[in-house]
């Protein structure tokens, strides 16, 4: 790791508890000792932002752990409200309305929470603001989705585990690629241009009449994207009853992790923000997937920090500390080194991320660990 002076706190507990105790309890002590009454939430616009799960995955965070974050925020007088921004994929959660049904088929809902869901870039997955990110070497203006942006305050709730192309899920995933709006994914996850396949397509041009840069054109009753006009605003993509028009995935991950700290950048910087990371059920790839395969390590705790930075590395630290559970893909990986993540996903190095967001000033790679119970 690079070498930054600057040591960040990063609180944490295990999960054990005891009789007449409860890890949502716990978890309220430690965003209390990690300090995030210190953030003024009077009347503060909240945004929560958590992955709601894909439907047929189980490995998400549950929403009691959400209900305390929001309890916790109104009883300070703010305002949450839990959100997520559409996909990229197609899959449940890539609409509002879709993105919404699944978040209440996982349990997800004004009663189990205390609060509503806002999904961030609106129906389509185009209500985005641009927004300028400071210091950016990729990424000039990143596409957030607006809810997200015209919240006060951002708090992540973070499901830490593997992730195919980050190496792994953590607190700068979740804001970064999290946040973006569907043109904004297209933008981290590959040089920005969308593809019709042709096969799925009925040449109905609901793409056509969208596309305000005449890039997408029908010919005997097939669309194509014409790449010297197209702009990457990714209309296409939500407008085709087919789902025939899809983004190229063309990035590499190293590109794509520092994209995603870019991103992140744009989301936290100039408002409060406080981010807590569940390292439980740490399966190998991303709650995206309808599937979790079995968690890799055993579960490890709870950590909160104002800095996702530190936070992600303190994370990735105990999970790579922790030992192989049998039967699973981990075990079935090469897994000789002291990189879990990267014995489950040999393409990625999550290290360019965390790099990269401290040369952003984003936080420190240096943390102390403060255990509390
Ligand atoms: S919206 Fe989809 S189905 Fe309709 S013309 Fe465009 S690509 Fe084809
Ligand atoms: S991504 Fe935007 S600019 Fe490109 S073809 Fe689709 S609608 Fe047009």
């Amino acid at each position: 790791m690079t070498t930054e002076a600057k040591k960040s706190k990063v609180y944490f507990t295990d999960m054990r508890v005891k009789s007449g105790d409860t890890l949502l309890k716990k978890l309220e002590r430690l965003m209390k000792k990690a300090g995030i009454e210190d953030i003024d939430f009077q009347n503060k616009y909240t945004a929560i932002k958590i992955h709601f799960g894909e439907p047929g995955n189980l490995a998400y965070l549950r929403p009691n752990y959400a209900k305390v974050v929001a309890d916790l925020v109104k009883e300070a007088g703010g305002r949450p409200f839990l959100t997520d921004c559409n996909t990229l994929y197609i899959g449940g959660r890539k609409n509002a309305l879709d993105h919404m049904e699944s978040a209440y088929q996982n349990g997800f809902s004004p009663f189990s929470t205390g609060c509503h869901i806002i999904i961030g870039d609106g129906l389509k997955g185009t209500d985005e603001v641009y927004v300028p990110v400071e210091g950016g070497e990729y990424v000039k203006e990143a596409k957030i989705g607006r809810a997200v942006m015209d919240a006060d305050i951002i708090i992540s709730l973070n499901h830490f585990k593997g992730h195919e192309c980050a190496g792994f899920g953590g607190a700068l995933k979740n804001l970064g690629m999290g946040c973006g709006s569907r043109a904004g994914k297209m933008e981290m996850h590959s040089a920005g241009k969308p593809y019709v396949h042709q096969e799925l397509c009925i040449g109905c041009k609901k793409c056509t009449n969208i596309c305000a840069h005449e890039a997408a054109i029908v010919t005997d009753k097939k669309a194509s994207i014409d790449h010297n006009k197209c702009v990457g605003c990714g209309r296409c993509i939500g407008v085709c009853p087919q789902d025939a028009v899809k983004p190229a995935q063309d990035e590499s991950f190293d590109i794509l992790n520092r994209k995603m700290a870019e991103y992140t950048k744009a989301v936290i910087q100039g408002r409060p923000n406080f981010h807590i990371s569940l390292v439980i059920d740490v399966s190998p790839f991303c709650d995206c997937h309808a599937e979790n395969d079995a968690a890799v390590v055993p579960n490890v705790g709870m950590f909160a920090s104002f800095d996702p930075v530190a936070l992600d590395v303190a994370c990735a630290d105990a999970v790579n500390a922790q030992p192989v559970i049998a039967n699973t893909l981990l075990a079935e990986s090469n897994h000789e080194g002291h990189d879990h993540f990267g014995a489950i996903s040999p393409d990625t190095n999550w290290k360019s991320c965390i790099e990269h967001a401290v040369k952003l000033g984003i936080g420190s790679d240096q943390y102390e660990l403060i255990t509390i119970r």
